[in-house]
C-alpha cells in the first residue's frame, strides 16, 4: 500500500506540469489504487497525481458510479458551457463558480495501459476539466467568475470536503446539468450519457 498525502494550496507541485506515464506498470496501478482510497476518504469526486505529490498525469474521479483511473488523460472534444460552484481538496473551504464545457470527450490509458474513451456531461464533465487541469499546475481558484460561501447556491462542491454537502448538491447539479443538457442537445445536436 502506498502512503499518499494530501497537498495544499502553496505547495508547489501543484503548479507545475505533470509528466505523461511512460510505462503502465504495477507501481502506477498501486497509485491509483490509493488515490481512489485518498478521494473516497475525503468524500471527493476527484483527485490528480499531483494534489498527492505525484507530478504525473494520472487522475481518478468518482461522481457516484464507481471510481474511473486514467492515465495521460486528453480531452479530445469540449460541447457547449455552463457555471457551477466548485471546490477542491488542496484548497479546503473555498468555493467558487467556474465556467466549464458542459459536455466532454476524454481518451486516456486505463490501469492495464488499454485506450479507453469517457464521455461525460454534468458533473463527470467538470471533474474531468477540473482534474486535467490540476495536471497542467491549474488550479479552480484560477478560473473562479465569483467565490461563494459554502452553504450558498445549489451548485455542487467538486471534490467537497464534506459527504452531506456533496450529496445534496450534486443532485441539484445533475438536474441543472440535466435541463441545460436538453437545450445543448437541442443547440448543438449532441446526445450526453445518461
Ligand atoms: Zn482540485
Amino acid at each position: 500500500m502506498i502512503k499518499l498525502e494530501l497537498r495544499f494550496l502553496g505547495d508547489p507541485i501543484l503548479r507545475k506540469k505533470a509528466r505523461p506515464v511512460v510505462n503502465v506498470n504495477k507501481k502506477i496501478k498501486d497509485i491509483l489504487d490509493s488515490m481512489v482510497r485518498v478521494m473516497a476518504e475525503r468524500d471527493g469526486v476527484g483527485l490528480a497525481g499531483p494534489q498527492v505529490g505525484i507530478s504525473k498525469r494520472i487522475v481518478v474521479v468518482d461522481v457516484g458510479n464507481g471510481p474511473i483511473k486514467l492515465i495521460n488523460p486528453e480531452i479530445v472534444k469540449s460541447v457547449g458551457s455552463e457555471i457551477a460552484v466548485e471546490g477542491c481538496l488542496s484548497i479546503p473551504g473555498v468555493f467558487g463558480e467556474v465556467r466549464r464545457a458542459s459536455e466532454v470527450e476524454v481518451t486516456a490509458l486505463d490501469e492495464n495501459g488499454r485506450r479507453v474513451w469517457i464521455e461525460g456531461s454534468g458533473l463527470l464533465a467538470r471533474a474531468l476539466q477540473h482534474e486535467l487541469d490540476h495536471l497542467d499546475g491549474i488550479l479552480f481558484v484560477d478560473k473562479v467568475i465569483r467565490f461563494v460561501s459554502p452553504g450558498e447556491g445549489s451548485g455542487e462542491a467538486l471534490e467537497a470536503t464534506n459527504a452531506t454537502h456533496r450529496e445534496s448538491n450534486t443532485c441539484a447539479t445533475e438536474r441543472e446539468a440535466e435541463g441545460k443538457r436538453d437545450d445543448a442537445e437541442t443547440e448543438n445536436g449532441v446526445h450526453g450519457q445518461s
